[in-house]
């Protein structure tokens, strides 16, 4: 086991990435704090898994962008367990529109959880990790943060704000034993993709990932565990596409594009 009797909190882990993650640090021997927003119900059934898994779990509400309750569940954590030797900052939202429509305040909302609140529990949790024995922090941007992506500028402004936040984080804390990675998923098949794309369009997204298929929450989980655990131990300040090789298929894609376009109008050479 990687992460044997580490303790690990993961924001909002009541579903999606942030679920399994909390599952796949569980199975590898973590204590794992779930932290929600709303769903307390999903909550309790991500701690009954863990706990069913051998692992101890707590559940806990905070509101990542209110800087006052992040701090409260941080006291939370260390007085339930002692420490902290794990950080994931996975909650988010996507807020869709053009730059010319999104209102101040959406793209208000977007940075104060998207980016707010990764500083908030990076500082609060950070500076626990730094007065103890170090720790690993994962932020998970998005492909997003380095390909815009279509009519979501808030959201892309955010998470390419994650990566150098990750980036300077590791700087200013490797030398105290802290590391901080980024992982930048593409597609992944969740309610918050399920909630802005229709069948449709996600299977065109298949079409257009070398992969062939979106990602599965335990593709992510699968990489979190390792920048957790001490096979990455000379890992930090990185960010970690995870997408199938989309980000990389501009001219697979366009090479597509070209072919079709010559079967329906002859105007293109087609190779
Ligand atoms: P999701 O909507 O299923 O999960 C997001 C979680 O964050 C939810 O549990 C939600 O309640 C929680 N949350 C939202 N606001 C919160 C707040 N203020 N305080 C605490 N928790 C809050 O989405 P997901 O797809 O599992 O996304 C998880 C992360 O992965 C997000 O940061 C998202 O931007 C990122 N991501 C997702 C995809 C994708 O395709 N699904 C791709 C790239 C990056």
């Amino acid at each position: 086991m990687r992460l044997r009797e580490k303790v690990a909190v993961v924001t909002g882990s009541s579903r999606g990435i942030g679920r399994a993650i909390a599952l796949a640090f569980a199975s590898e021997g973590a204590h794992v704090v779930v932290n929600y927003y709303k769903n307390e119900e999903k909550a309790r059934e991500v701690v009954k898994k863990i706990e069913e898994i051998g692992r101890r779990a707590l559940s806990i509400r905070a509101d990542v962008s209110d800087y006052k309750q992040v701090e409260e569940m941080a006291d939370r954590v260390i007085s339930e367990f002692g420490r902290v030797d794990i950080l994931v900052n996975n909650a988010g939202i996507l807020i869709k529109g053009p730059l010319e429509e999104t209102s101040p305040r959406d793209w208000e909302r977007v940075v104060s959880i998207n980016l707010n609140g990764v500083f908030f529990t990076m500082r609060a949790f950070g500076k626990r990790m730094l007065s103890g024995k170090g720790g690993s922090i994962i932020n998970i941007a998005s492909v997003a943060g380095y390909v815009p992506l279509v009519d979501a500028g808030a959201y892309s402004a955010t998470k390419a704000a994650v990566i150098m936040l990750t980036k300077q984080a590791a700087v200013e804390w490797g030398p105290r034993g802290v590391r901080v990675n980024a992982i930048c998923p593409g597609p992944v098949l969740t309610d918050l993709l399920l909630s802005e794309y229709t069948p449709k369009e996600l299977e065109v997204r298949k079409k257009v990932t070398p992969a062939t298929r979106l990602g599965d929450p335990e593709d992510i989980a699968r990489l979190a565990v390792f920048l957790a655990s001490d096979e990455s131990r000379y890992i930090t300040g990185e960010a970690y596409g995870i997408d199938g090789g989309l980000a990389s298929s501009t001219y697979w894609i366009l090479h597509k594009l070209l072919k079709k376009l010559s079967e329906e109008t002859g105007c293109y050479e087609s190779t």
